[in-house]
């Protein structure tokens, strides 16, 4: 175990002290204790580095150790000195006995002072305070102060010796002076002196515990404790006490006056109450400038940032103002184009609804539906007249014409639009813009505005739709006009493209149907070439029996007149043939006429009278209805009953039936519809050939064309009406088409 002591007159003096203490301890306690003499700076050290386990140090180094370190006093030193024991001690201030001015502390001021040093606790702290309590600041009011060091002896010279006016050492220490007959107390008086009960010596300030002995802040309790006791226990006499000068140990003293003193002072660990110097603050309290530091950088980083997020915050906020009305006023526009867009939708929605009633109604005429286009193109577009022409060999025509309001267009508006369509046949990028048009008349003024375009016709020549108005409104044409405009002139020329295929294919079926005739003719001839001899023959066998009864005079007139009528009958026979026969192969377009049934029945029938009895073929012909006219072509009608008779006819032939019968049944079906079904006793046709029965070109026959059913079939469908084949309930080969009746 280490003592430190403080070796305040030299290392052997503090050995010479103190080891009997440190014997005594290791006698009792059983550790070996060992004494380390030691300087002021020394003992700090060696407590700071916790090199020592006891501390044995004055009364202000001690305070000075335990507020630093922790140190904490087991006990107090009982002194002893010149035959008393005490355990305080103070300090005396003196001057010499004839000092003519000074009797109280309070009368220092502007005196020299001795005393040991600025650090000496009893040699000048001690005083100190009580100077500052009489309002003397010794380095401020005073002439001056000398620290003369120790011994304190020499101080009391200096202030005999009139050197200084007035000195401060420790109690005691006047009277072991003159004990020792060095100084005489009569000569010295003393400043402010103070009794204390039991306190032996002269003093002129409070009183302090004497030093003590403390142990080091890890030095175990229980250690420290048997210390403690072994100490208290030391007696007054022993070795030990007395080397020590002591008459042994107290239990520990009030510090609490030493740390007062210090305070009022402002020194050791109280220092920094004074003037503190940079060095002492920076030592002090390093840890938390660098923090506070610290925290002001990181604060002054937080405020930049907070300044720079709330300048761009700002910023920001402005921007998305500025964004906020840039898009208020947008949405606005936007709301204002949408609603636009919404109206002129529905606007054009409507158009394109009318535009399609109009194109698809079944009950109108394609006169009625370009009217009717016309006019809701001029509603539309909002233009006044409207019209249709077709530029064929630089010729122009106006074909339709509409207005809006007017009864009527008149010349000059006429004039305009042919001049329009010149201009639309010179400048075909007018149409195809389809840009307003600005007319200018011969002195240029423009005389209206106009709107159109070409289309193409089926017929190979150019047409036109065209709006006009003579107004002069500004307004721009939008897509959806251009759009509007565009969609009419597509049907248009959809429309005629589709009339002139349907006319090609009408000149292509009458050509046809032609040929059939003609081929039919072929079959047919032999049996009318028959049927001709017949009165041929007999106008001849009439012709000779007539020149035979003119030879013969005195015949009676009665019996020629009779050859002659019925040479004339004969002769009409044969002429009605040859009329039915010109005009079944006659070539004529489409031709509608009202006629009878049974007319044209009839007619077929007996065209084909001659095959029929060739083949010995009877023919019945059953009218379920008595008196059916209907509205046709009647020669097509005619071709298809032929058809299907001759169709018949060869079957009959062909086969081996015994029977050999056609039955033709005419009725009214339902109400509006002809009905004619003709059967024949031949076999029923197979499935393979059904399937292809009203195929162009499907024969069966060697030497047939197999246009016959097709042809056939055409001519009822473009009439309105249908044809079949089917198996009647005789189980005989049916052929049946309906005609609509109105
Ligand atoms: P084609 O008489 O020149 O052959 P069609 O078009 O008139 O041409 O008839 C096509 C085919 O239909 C005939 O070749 C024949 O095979 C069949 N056909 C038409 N009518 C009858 C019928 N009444 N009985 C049997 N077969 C028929």
């Amino acid at each position: 175990m280490t003592i430190g002591v403080l070796a305040f007159r030299g290392e052997a003096d503090a050995l010479e002290r103190w080891l009997p203490t440190a014997h005594y301890l290791s006698d009792r306690i059983g550790y070996r204790f060992r004494i380390l003499p030691l300087t002021l700076e020394g003992m700090a050290r060696e407590v700071a580095a916790g090199k020592l386990d006891f501390i044995l140090t004055n009364t202000g180094n001690y305070v000075m150790l335990e507020h630093a370190h922790g140190i904490s006093r087991l006990a107090t030193l009982k002194a002893r000195h010149l035959g008393a024991e005490f355990t305080q001690f103070g300090a005396v201030v003196f001057t010499r006995s004839d000092h003519p001015d000074l009797f109280a502390l309070g009368d220092v001021a502007g005196h020299a002072m001795a005393a040991v040093s600025r650090e000496a606790f009893g040699g000048f702290q001690m005083a100190w305070r009580e100077l500052l309590d009489a309002g003397i600041d010794p380095f401020a009011d005073l002439a001056r102060v000398e620290f003369r060091g120790f011994p304190q002896d020499a101080i009391v010279h200096a202030v005999l010796a009139g050197e200084v006016d007035f000195g401060t050492v420790r109690s005691g220490t006047l009277e072991r002076m003159a004990a020792a007959g060095l100084v005489d107390l009569e000569r010295i008086r003393i400043l402010d002196a103070r009794a204390h009960d039991g306190f032996p010596f002269l003093h002129s300030t409070r009183l302090y515990p004497e030093w003590p002995f403390a142990k080091a802040r890890a030095t175990p309790e229980r250690l420290a404790q048997r210390v403690a006791i072994a100490l208290l226990e030391l007696e007054a006499d022993s070795e030990a006490a007395r080397s020590a000068y002591a008459a042994g140990w107290t239990i520990p003293l009030d510090y609490g006056p030493v740390h007062e003193l210090f305070r009022e002072l402002q020194i050791g660990p109280y220092a920094h109450l004074g003037r503190p110097s940079l060095a002492s603050v920076w030592r002090e309290y390093k840890h938390w400038i660098l923090f506070s530091l610290a925290m002001v950088l990181v604060l002054l980083g937080l405020l930049i940032a907070i300044a720079r997020a709330n300048r761009r915050i700002s910023q920001s906020e402005a921007l998305l103002a500025r964004h906020k009305e840039t898009l208020e006023a947008r949405v606005a526009e936007r709301t204002a184009e949408l609603a636009e867009v919404n109206e002129s939708l529905r606007h054009s929605e409507a158009a394109l609804r009318a535009i399609h009633d109009i194109t698809t109604d079944s009950e109108a005429g394609f006169g009625a539906k370009i009217d009717g286009l016309l006019r809701e193109g001029c509603r539309f577009f909002g233009m006044e007249h409207a019209a249709l022409g077709v530029a064929r060999d630089g010729a122009i025509e106006i074909t339709h014409r509409a207005h809006r309001d007017r009864g009527d267009f008149d010349a000059a508006v006429d004039a305009a639009v042919l001049r329009l369509a010149r201009l639309f046949e010179r400048h075909p990028e007018l149409r195809q813009t389809a840009n307003p048009v600005r007319l200018a008349d011969g002195e240029d003024r423009p005389t209206g505005r106009a709107l159109g375009t070409a289309y193409r016709r089926g017929d190979d020549a150019t047409g036109f739709i065209l709006f006009y108005d003579e107004g002069a409104d500004p307004r721009e044409f939008s897509d959806v006009d251009i759009d509007i405009l565009q969609l009419m002139a597509q049907w248009l020329g959809g429309e005629s493209e589709r009339k002139a295929i349907n006319r090609r294919a009408q000149e292509h079926e009458s050509q046809l149907a032609h040929v059939s005739r003609v081929n039919t003719m072929g079959e047919i001839a032999a049996g009318i070439a028959h049927e001709l001899n017949q009165p041929l023959t007999a106008i001849l066998n009439y012709s000779n029996g007539c020149l035979r009864l003119l030879r013969r005079e005195g015949r009676d007139r009665g019996e020629l007149h009779d050859a002659i009528t019925r040479l004339g009958a004969d002769a009409r026979r044969a002429a009605g043939i040859i009329r039915r026969l010109r005009e079944f192969i006659r070539r004529e377009n489409l031709k509608h006429e009202r006629f009878f049934v049974r007319d044209c029945i009839d007619s077929a029938v007996e065209l084909l009278r001659p095959r029929l009895d060739q083949y010995a073929i009877d023919v019945d012909i059953n009218y379920a209805t008595e008196v059916v006219r209907i509205d046709a072509d009647r020669i097509q009608i005619e071709q298809v009953i032929v058809n299907l008779l001759l169709n018949a006819i060869e079957a009959l032939r062909d086969g081996n039936g015994t029977s050999r019968r056609i039955a033709i049944d005419v009725r009214e079906q339902g109400t509006g519809a002809l009905c004619v079904a003709i059967s024949d006793t031949g076999d029923a046709l197979g499935d393979d050939v059904v399937a292809h029965l009203f195929d162009p070109f499907f024969t069966t026959k060697r030497e047939g064309m197999g246009m016959g059913l097709s042809i056939s079939r055409s001519i009822i469908e473009s009439h309105g009406g249908t044809i079949e084949y089917f198996v009647n309930d005789a189980q005989l080969p049916t052929f049946r088409f309906n005609l609509p009746l109105s």
